[in-house]
């Protein structure tokens, strides 16, 4: 007669460690009292869900806020899924947005003793708890096939029953152990399913760290925990890593929390302290009216490389992922838009449960201010590195004269109410173009100057060349707008709109009118920067530069 042993040795023919062996490589944490362990533990995928940033940024947040430890932890065991590169890319990804692991995957080298931090990688530890499972009788092999499974759904969905290998559907739970390694000796393909001893008629107790008390339904299911390919399935394997790992708390998409009974009954067979559990709300989406989650394939935005490509500020999608994190965020944020994110203390129980709307719009808000708050020179700083990035050529024209392109960025910048021109770097580089002499020429060629038709183009000729003659540029903000006022009137225009509706029969329009047809000449739009500003950074001798091209070639 065989006995269990030999069925295990069958399965696992090769030198597995023991539960005590791993216990003593994985030995816990040495840190300071309250500082909480997490991890992100994405699927390599190939992008950066919106969503998994969200969930990446909390547990980043409650370790460091903790004095913990982040831990990146790749879920790779989807072969179907997996593409090569992806981690790095994820990697790279979360980096922009600042959210960097202490420990884990890094890339090519892996940092802490906890490790491996793929999962692809921890094949002997999966089978060393399998193999106890075994042992003690919380495990078997299970040779049901597609057709049987298809029959047992067929027959519990004509009987209203709750699907599910559980209860007298679980046929191999009970197997001979000679008759199963019999069938394994002849080559029938087996997975290994958990023992349940749960019954779905119980409720249990559970705690959620943003939901508080919970009463879930037990756990009756004989889940698979090793696939027919070799691989353990996320439910097992996340259990034996988060063990293993020491992981405190795990922070994860609220799509979990109905299989969080099954997580509890697996650590309870193994004797383990489970972590504790914060079950993050999902970010929606309103499509027709409906709630749904950002979808990848429907929502460019659901992917954070849409931000990084627009050029918004990273920041900006952070402080965004923030607002709907915590209620009383936002009230903080506004009395120090600057500040850190990690000044900011982060509550579990201020988390909204509703599940927040994704608000481009209100990213786009935070970008606004954002870009507004900074200085110059971070402004610029970013807004280059961007360029180099996304779009070299405008990375070349700042870069031939790193101070100018600060000088623009600082138009009404330095003052308690900075202009909010830009959301994004692209918005910056549409604006500013006009400032460099190569874009401008361009510009000039390639659409009609919006000259008001009012004003016939001698009139114009004649106004803008004494403007290149006589302006004063040596006047400051305050007053400059006199010596354009004395120019305007010497061809008829009143120094404002009152004046001239006062006296429409001696004024042909007002300084006004004149400092548009200025403002256009410069940059080739009828909006522009603070005009001032803009004669300032040009600079007069390539002020008369453009009016002579100007009249010249285009009026
Ligand atoms: N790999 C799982 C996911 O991508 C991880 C869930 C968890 O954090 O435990 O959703």
């Amino acid at each position: 007669m065989s006995n269990i042993d030999d069925l295990i040795g069958k399965i696992f023919p090769q030198k597995l460690p023991t539960i005590a062996e791993l216990e003593a490589r994985f030995p816990a944490r040495d840190l300071p009292n309250g500082a909480l362990v997490t991890r992100f533990a994405p699927s390599p995928t190939g992008f950066l869900h919106t969503g998994s940033l969200f969930t990446a940024l909390i547990a980043q947040k409650v370790a460091k806020q903790t004095g913990g430890i982040f831990m990146l932890r790749l879920e790779d065991t989807d072969t179907k899924r997996e593409i090569s590169g992806a981690g790095e890319k994820l990697l790279g990804e979360m980096a922009e947005f600042s959210v960097i692991p202490d420990e884990g995957f890094l890339g090519q080298a892996e940092k802490g003793h906890y490790g491996p931090y793929l999962q692809s990688q921890r094949a002997d530890i999966y089978c060393a708890v399998i193999k106890y499972l075994l042992k003690i009788g919380r495990a078997y092999p299970c040779f049901a096939t597609t057709e049987e499974l298809e029959m047992m759904r067929s027959e519990q969905e004509a009987e209203h029953l709750i699907p599910g290998y559980y209860g007298r559907f679980a046929k191999y739970r009970d197997y001979p152990v000679e008759e199963a390694l019999k069938l394994i000796k002849q080559g029938v393909p087996y997975v290994i399913r958990f023992k349940s001893y749960g019954n779905h008629e119980n409720k249990i107790p559970a705690y959620d760290l943003i939901r508080g008390d919970l009463m879930l339904t037990e756990n009756d299911q004989d889940v698979v925990i090793l696939k027919g390919d070799g691989l353990p399935t996320y439910h097992f394997a996340h259990v034996v890593d988060d063990h293993f790992m020491r992981t405190t708390t795990v922070t994860r998409g609220e799509e979990w929390l109905s299989s969080l009974p099954l997580h509890l009954d697996l650590f309870a067979a193994l004797k383990w302290k489970h972590p504790d559990y914060a079950h993050l709300p999902v970010i929606n989406k309103l499509d027709n009216g409906n709630k749904r989650k950002l979808s990848k394939r429907k929502d460019p935005e659901a992917a954070v490389s849409f931000f990084l490509e627009d050029g918004y500020p990273p920041i900006a999608l952070l402080t965004y992922l923030m607002s709907i994190a915590n209620s009383n965020f936002e009230e903080w944020w506004a009395l120090q838009p600057l500040a850190p994110l990690n000044d900011f203390e982060f509550t579990f129980t201020k988390m909204s449960l509703e599940g927040a709307l994704f608000d481009i719009d209100k990213v786009r808000f935070f970008a606004k201010e954002i870009i507004a708050q900074q200085k110059a020179q971070q402004v610029a700083r970013d807004a280059n590195e961007f360029a180099k990035r996304y779009l070299p050529a405008y990375a070349k024209l700042i870069e031939k004269d790193f101070d100018y392109f600060v000088k623009i960025i600082n138009i009404e910048r330095d003052k308690p109410n900075p202009r909010k021109d830009y959301t994004t770097y692209r918005d910056i580089y549409q604006a500013m173009q006009f400032f460099y002499d190569e874009c401008y020429y361009k510009m000039l060629a390639d659409n009609p100057l919006p000259f008001n038709p009012q004003y016939d183009p001698t009139t114009i000729k004649t106004i803008l060349l004494d403007i290149s003659e006589n302006l004063d540029f040596s006047l400051p903000e305050e007053s400059w707008f006199s010596s354009l006022k004395e120019i305007a009137f010497r061809h008829k225009f009143a120094a404002n709109l009152k004046t001239y509706k006062k006296e429409p029969d001696i004024y042909i329009g007002h300084t006004g009118d004149v400092a548009e047809m200025l403002r256009i000449t410069l940059t080739t739009s009828k909006n522009s920067p603070n005009l001032f500003y803009v004669l300032q950074i040009i600079g007069r001798k390539r002020v008369q530069e453009r009016i002579a091209l100007v009249v010249e070639k285009y009026l």
